[in-house]
């Protein structure tokens, strides 16, 4: 699903901390914009072997040095009600996403977003329960967020977003099972918090264009991604790329994320590891 599709006809505001020559977004994109995607917060030091998780004291030096570099934590919701022209954008907005929705990871970041008044989009299982994980193992003793902790978040100011039903790679499912598992999720977060769901991000990062459309048609007004989509927020609404911050992402890691154009690098090394079949 590409630039044009969709509800992108509103005329947006202006957003300051974005170079002028990118600050008008025409057609719904927002070229500065940077999402981040974190998995599991841990309280004390992760497993060196545990590449998807970040201690709380590493997560609140990247708050730290994001607040200090003058951004602004945004939601995807927040986004949304932008380009529809009916709020405006802060400066320097920066995206912070969370996928999995682990238990001990909901209270942590709870706390630590609340010192920084920071906000972010977190996307959990529909299920509320661990899904079999079949391809990252070290995942799989871990307790998920309960219905409370949900709850919890949601009344504080983050975006609850989906993240399918059973944690599926949903490339190897049928349409069927695909539609199933976007929109059971979403009516059982919907039921929960009593407001709509409007993103949704693919398990494992693993879209293609039918479930992009999928995932419009089941409803959602955005769908995230990993290491697939275009570099441009907005040029692909239903596969936003996000920036991976893993174990070795120090304060100085993500400050390079941050002012170099590094989507545009992985996206570069996405293509060309596709055309030689990797
Ligand atoms: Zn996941």
């Amino acid at each position: 699903m590409r630039e044009g599709d969709g509800a992108e006809q509103s005329r947006p505001g202006k957003v300051s901390g974005i170079p002028e020559e990118d600050s008008s977004p025409v057609g719904g994109v927002l070229p500065g914009l940077k999402v981040l995607v974190y998995h599991k917060v841990a309280l004390g030091t992760p497993d060196k072997d545990y590449l998807w998780a970040v201690s709380q004291s590493r997560l609140r030096q990247h708050l730290r040095f994001l607040m200090r570099s003058g951004y602004s934590t945004v939601t995807l919701r927040n986004v949304s009600d932008f380009l529809d022209g009916r709020a405006e954008l802060p400066p320097k907005p920066v995206l912070i996403t969370f996928d999995d929705g682990f238990g001990e990871t909901g209270e942590i970041i709870l706390s630590t977003f609340n010192e920084f008044g920071s906000k972010a989009t977190v996307f959990v299982l529909g299920a509320f329960e661990p899904p079999e994980w079949e391809r990252v193992r070290e995942f799989k003793r871990e307790e998920m967020m309960d219905r409370e902790q949900i709850r919890k978040l949601h009344s504080a100011g983050f975006e609850i977003g989906s993240h399918s039903m059973t944690h599926s790679d949903l490339r190897s499912l049928p349409n069927d099972e695909v539609r199933k598992e976007m929109s059971d999720s979403k009516r059982a977060l919907e039921n929960l918090l009593q407001d709509e769901i409007i993103s949704f991000a693919y398990p494992y990062g693993a879209v293609n264009e039918t479930i992009e459309r999928l995932a419009s048609e089941t409803g959602y007004r955005y769908g995230c991604g990993v290491y697939s989509g275009p570099p441009k927020f907005g040029t692909d609404i239903y596969d936003i790329r996000r920036i991976p911050v893993t174990l070795g992402t120090t304060s100085r890691h993500l400050a390079i994320k941050m002012t170099m154009p590094y989507e545009y690098y992985a996206w570069l090394r996405f293509k060309i590891g596709r055309t030689l079949g990797r």
